[in-house]
């Protein structure tokens, strides 16, 4: 998730969650600074935590190589990532203020995530969704609008296990009745997603366009077109300049559902 969702999603979470603001004001952190990233944290045991530090290090190299953006040197000093880790699901949704269908949430910007030690993925899939959003955000900065569905997608790209399926579920969605067209995820956003089943259908399709994009595609293009909404151009544009068959949100809907159901 990234600070988009968050803002967007912030009328439901002052409504949807009770927050004791004596009980957030007594949460108090341990923290763990190491050179790139600033761990923090309550009761997570500490090799956990030396874990977090040591493998938020090697994603940041393997993300930016993943997507060929260029590294602009490590995180040091001020400009450290903090990440903030919740002893359990239920801190991290009453004190952190998530939703429960949600194991991790990025603020680029301010370089932070917030998570907690899950019983399964937290390695492979929490901790580099939520780094690759900060690192692309870093890349592609906030001169353009950005649909969440291409945001989300270049973040389950940086998961190694979820992308693989990606294509199928959304072939099943289509089975089913459930496929959304990417004006449909662009309009609804993550407003329209309530619980993890319409989550996971989400971030199905957010998956399988990204991967589609770079894997049939080329990271040549990827990259020349996340260049493009670093300059500012609008998504179409961008796309467009990158992507000549494409030219638009719609024609690239069009081409991916082709590849859906050839492939
Ligand atoms: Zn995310």
């Amino acid at each position: 998730m990234t600070r988009l969702l968050t803002a967007l999603l912030t009328g439901f979470l002052i409504s949807a969650v009770t927050v004791q603001p004596a009980f957030a004001k007594e949460y108090e952190w341990q923290e763990e600074r190491g050179r790139h990233t600033i761990v923090l944290y309550r009761s997570a045991p500490r090799d956990f935590v030396q874990s977090v530090e040591e493998s938020a290090e090697d994603y940041y190299s393997r993300i930016t190589r993943t997507f060929g953006f260029p590294r602009r040197g490590v995180w040091s000093y001020d400009e450290r990532v903090k990440i903030y880790i919740y002893d359990n699901e239920d801190e991290y949704v009453t004190v952190g203020q998530q939703k429960r269908w949600s194991h991790g949430v990025a603020s680029p910007y301010e370089k932070i995530i917030r998570t907690y030690p899950s019983a399964s993925g937290f390695f492979d899939t929490t901790l580099p969704h939520e780094l690759a959003h900060i690192v692309f955000r870093e890349y592609v900065g906030y001169r353009t609008f950005i649909p969440t569905w291409f945001e989300e997608g270049v973040a389950m790209y940086a998961e190694r296990a979820k992308r693989f399926g990606a294509h199928n579920a959304v072939r099943e969605a289509r089975r089913r009745g459930q496929f959304r067209t990417l004006q449909e995820l662009t309009l609804t956003g993550m407003r329209g997603i309530n619980g993890r089943q319409e989550a996971a259908l989400f971030y199905m399709h957010a998956a399988s366009i990204v991967k589609f994009m770079i894997d049939e595609h080329g990271k040549q293009k990827f990259v020349r077109f996340c260049r493009k909404l670093k300059e500012g151009k609008p998504f179409d544009w961008a796309l467009d300049e990158s992507y000549p068959r494409f030219k638009n949100t719609d024609r690239l809907n069009e081409a991916w559902v082709k590849f859906l159901d050839n492939d």
